[in-house]
């Protein structure tokens, strides 16, 4: 079978609809759930994550939700307090986190 008519097959019968990315646009906004689960997640990955531009710990986490994906930040405890932002996206099958960089 050829693979763009499997492909095409596949996406058809998806609901709700997912980019080629995997990444679901149906318009769901993060649950409280979500929201914690990802500050606590983000609290363990800041605290194993140095500054990239001093070398300091990161600060405290701030969760910026109400839709996909969620901004997360965190500034250094240096004194230029360098700021580090990461965001989170929903694919249908969980939380795509990625890696606090610095700005
Ligand atoms: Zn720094």
């Amino acid at each position: 079978m050829n693979w763009i008519l499997l492909q095409a097959m596949l996406m058809a019968n998806i609901a709700p609809p997912v980019e080629l990315t995997g990444w679901v646009l149906d318009g769901t906004e993060p649950t409280h759930a979500d929201n914690w689960l990802i500050e606590i997640a983000y609290g363990v990955i800041a605290a194993g994550t140095a500054c990239e531009n001093c070398g300091g710990p990161l600060g405290p986490v701030a969760v910026r939700s109400g839709h996909w994906p969620v901004k997360v930040v965190a500034d250094c405890t240096g004194p230029e307090r360098h700021r580090h932002r990461a965001r989170v996206r929903y694919a249908g099958n969980g939380l795509l986190l990625e890696p606090l960089s610095a700005e």
